[in-house]
């Protein structure tokens, strides 16, 4: 497929809270993400992440299923061209 850009998900900036959590920020080519829409899942240091024109980012694997049914952005409804 396609025009998609495929990003590695970076680690920003990790510490660890007053009960021993670790919270770390992760970005992908520059922009904040948390959680992959598709899956609900958090990403995850180095996972392969495709950003979409919109900028909306999700897991490589999940949205190269997804575009196989469907063609719009699943945050944003915006067509994939
Ligand atoms: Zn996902
Ligand atoms: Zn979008």
């Amino acid at each position: 497929m396609s025009n998609l850009a495929v990003a590695r998900v970076e680690l920003l900036s990790r510490r660890t809270t007053k009960e021993g959590k670790i919270k770390q920020k992760l970005g992908v080519a520059g922009v904040r993400v948390d959680k992959c829409t598709i899956c609900l899942n958090q990403f995850r240091p180095l996972q392969e992440a495709c950003i979409f024109p919109c900028l909306h980012i999700f897991h490589e694997s999940c949205a190269l299923q997804l575009l196989r049914s469907v063609k719009n952005c699943p945050s944003c409804r915006q067509p994939i061209a």
